[in-house]
């Protein structure tokens, strides 16, 4: 056949949830399915990625135009992973156009070649290494190259390996193809200097998960490994990950947030020595487009990655990691709405390799999985070593005054950590000095001029500032109702909190970590030095603090404000509590010293803290999991928010009720409940109005079936065209 009878279909990055046809270029080769074409695309040309190569076009000849340029022969994308793309673009019901979009790193978008940048350097792998030691001794050529490469501690450059040897590329290619040798980077020299420090025995329960995962048939299994704080899930990535690579396999590891968790990284490169790529966004064009060609050749064996890292081409995955996969932050909550764990587990199944999945509070979701059978339960029940899980205390905030967010017995139990040297933790979720500036004289709080919103007092600088929208401004001098001088910060923040207790222990060293003290980069990880070198006494801080951390000397974790969220209007509400809690007193005793955690609260008879005393994740899944079985929430039933945003609450409601209307007239309703539209919990933010309307469904295809007609509709009506509106599928919050 001929290339003249081939039409070329293209994703493109529009809201059209469609591909679109193109002919193949005057000359030249073919472009790669899965690789990019430059095309006309209205009145200008634009860059778009091949997903199809068929015979037939719906469009008469004479209407299809030409690809201007083929920018890959290589696909960017394999089959599997098109495929995969495809099926996320069909699940979130997002243009598939765009999904690609957001898989593709920028550079790539904007038509920079697929090619590394920087001169291409060779280090050695953690095999080639190993084949240096055994006999026979490789000889000739080949050798000279490894052991200089091994001998360097840094990759060498192309330049300088010719220095070793006349016949240098021949034998590179032989070492590159045994992998012993692989493409490092120039500008991000592998760490192969650093020691690679050996495996530790794993304990009686990681060796049982351990084994569990590794002597598992090949294929696709979902592990849910669900170990205490402490208890050593890293570890059993670790030497599971040990196994995948000494087989040839590459992993991916997500993480929630990297710049939050700079131990899991260290660990992992001390363990693994080169071959990581990490991906995440703080990464400049180049470097991501780098680490992403790294990952897909093959040369980086492990990638770590925050959400998006879940798209990235890796030719020879062998296994997922998703750790903390409770954490919120796999999903995206804006444009294409996706989470990252579950399109984890989806590419799983579709590349048949395990999954595992690590929490110390898994999702609900996914303790109801492993409880129907669709995952395998993995428990690490107990900590590392003598460390015990740290007895937890509940403060009556009825009872006991608190100035500043602190009771006494809390400041008595600080002071004794001090006299001691161990260090203590202060949770507190909100930074700033007080989350409301209040005038005494007349009562009036300084709200937010463009969110339904209180602005926060930050009194180091004299601002006040949106949470929400970002709005700042200076503190009045006055009241600017009744012109009162009397204004107050109202409630407490990590701000006042660090204020507070620099009075109190004059002597103590204090750090405050939030996103406040932390922007500038390189604070946080110079923060958390000082923690981990002994030099801070006391932490204050707020969610940054909670996850992955382990400083041995710490023995008191203190929870200020607990109850922000026990009664909140969100299903999950009590979920994130007992998961931001439970990580947070993780904290505690970790090491040889014994922990102790106290949590202030107005509500000490709560169930969710009687069982928050105990340690008791499963109690309390066990409960919420009633609960929401109770008034068929997820995991139980399947849920979409229809969400739309428009300078005036009513437009916004009118598309929402338009949308109910045209949601009557479908049979595929049938299965599937759309409630009434709703002003969204903050209804005015960033000076638009927002509402929502929930669908609800006991059964996913039902869902899906009803939501693909609907929005066919609700993309043809005019309303639709007026507004910003968005379609989330499962979504995570319902603000
Ligand atoms: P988790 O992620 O479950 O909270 P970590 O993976 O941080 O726990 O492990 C806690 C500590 O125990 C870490 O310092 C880790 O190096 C150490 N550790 C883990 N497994 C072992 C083991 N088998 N032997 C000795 N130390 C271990
Ligand atoms: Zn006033
Ligand atoms: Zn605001």
């Amino acid at each position: 056949m001929s290339s003249a009878q081939r039409i070329i279909q293209v994703a493109v990055p529009s809201p059209l949830c469609r591909t679109f046809d193109y002919r193949p270029p005057e000359s030249g080769s073919l472009p790669a399915l899965g690789g990019r074409v430059r095309i006309p695309f209205g009145r200008r040309s634009i860059i778009g990625v091949v997903t199809d190569i068929v015979t037939h076009s719906a469009l008469p000849a004479a209407r299809l135009k030409t690809v201007l340029e083929v920018l890959d022969l290589d696909p960017l994308f394999s089959q599997e992973l098109l495929g995969l793309l495809q099926w996320a673009s069909d699940y979130y019901h997002h243009p598939i156009g765009e999904v690609i979009s957001a898989a593709l790193p920028q550079a790539l978008r904007h038509g920079r070649p697929a090619v590394m940048e920087s001169p291409v350097a060779w280090s050695v792998t953690d095999s080639g290494r190993a084949r240096l030691e055994t006999v026979p001794l490789l000889r000739g050529a080949p050798a000279r190259i490894l052991q200089a490469l091994a001998g360097a501690g840094a990759a060498v450059d192309e330049p300088a390996l010719a220095a070793f040897s006349d016949r240098w590329r021949p034998a590179l290619r032989s070492l590159v193809a045994r992998g012993w040798v692989a493409a490092a980077s120039v500008r991000n020299p592998p760490a192969g200097a650093m020691p690679r420090t050996g495996a530790p025995a794993a304990n009686a329960a990681q060796a049982a998960a351990i084994a569990a995962i590794t002597s598992a048939p090949p294929g696709f299994h979902c592990y849910l490994l669900h170990g205490v704080t402490g208890s050593g899930k890293t570890e059993v990535y670790l030497q599971v990950i040990a196994r995948i690579l000494d087989s040839g396999g590459q992993v991916l590891v997500l993480v929630p947030e990297i710049g939050l968790t700079p131990q899991l990284l260290q660990c992992f490169r001390q363990r693994f020595s080169d071959d990581i790529a990490v991906i995440h966004s703080g990464l400049n064009a180049s470097e991501r487009l780098e680490a992403w060609l790294r990952a897909k050749g093959g040369s980086a064996r492990i990638v770590i990655g925050t959400r998006s890292a879940v798209f990235v081409p890796m030719k020879a995955l062998r296994l997922i990691v998703v750790d903390e996969e409770h954490d919120a932050s796999y999903k995206q909550q804006d444009g294409f709405r996706y989470s990252g764990r579950d399109i984890a587990i989806r590419r799983g199944q579709r590349e048949k390799i395990p999954v595992v999945m690590g929490s110390a509070t898994p999702s609900l979701e996914s303790l109801h999985n492993a409880r129907q059978g669709r995952y395998v339960l993995l428990q690490l029940p107990d900590r590392i070593g003598r460390a015990q899980l740290p007895p937890v205390r509940l403060l009556d905030l009825r009872q006991l005054a608190h100035p500043d967010g602190l009771s006494p017995p809390l400041i008595e139990a600080l002071g004794e950590r001090l006299s001691r040297s161990e260090q203590s933790l202060l949770f507190l979720n909100r930074r700033g000095f007080a989350p409301v500036l209040m005038c005494h004289g007349c009562g009036w709080m300084a709200p937010c001029p463009r969110c339904d919103a209180r602005l926060t007092l930050h009194r180091a600088d004299a601002r006040l500032r949106c949470h929400h929208c970002g709005s700042d401004v200076r503190v009045p001098e006055t009241c600017p109702v009744c012109q009162s001088e009397t204004l107050r910060g109202l409630g407490e923040g990590t701000e006042r909190v660090e204020a507070a207790l620099s009075r109190i222990f004059p002597g103590a060293s204090i750090e405050r970590i939030d996103r406040d003290t932390t922007r500038r980069k390189g604070t946080l990880e110079q923060k958390l030095g000082r923690v981990r070198a002994g030099t801070a006494d006391i932490l204050v801080g707020t969610q940054m603090l909670a996850k992955g951390h382990d400083f041995p000397n710490l023995t008191l974790v203190g929870v200020l404000n607990a109850d922000q969220g026990l009664y909140g209007y969100d299903f999950r509400s009590g979920e994130q509590l007992f998961q931001r809690v439970l990580q947070v007193a993780g904290r505690a005793g970790r090491g040889d010293k014994p922990g102790e955690v106290i949590i202030q609260t107005f509500h000490p008879d709560h169930p969710l803290f009687l069982a928050l005393c105990r340690h008791d994740y499963t109690s309390f899944a066990d409960y919420a999991l009633s609960e929401r079985r109770e008034a068929q929430f997820p995991p139980y039933s399947h849920l979409a928010l229809l969400r739309a945003e428009a300078p005036g609450q009513n437009q916004a409601l009118a598309f929402l009720a338009r949308a109910h209307v045209l949601a009557g007239a479908l049979d595929s309703i049938a299965g599937v409940s759309v409630m009434d539209p709703v002003p969204s919990p903050m209804a005015r933010r960033a000076g638009r109005y927002r509402a929502q309307l929930l669908v609800h469904a006991a059964r996913r295809p039902a869902l899906h079936r009803f939501l693909r007609e609907w929005l066919l509709l609700l993309a043809a009506d005019p309303l639709s065209r007026r507004i910003r509106w968005a379609m989330d599928v499962d979504p995570l919050d319902m603000h």
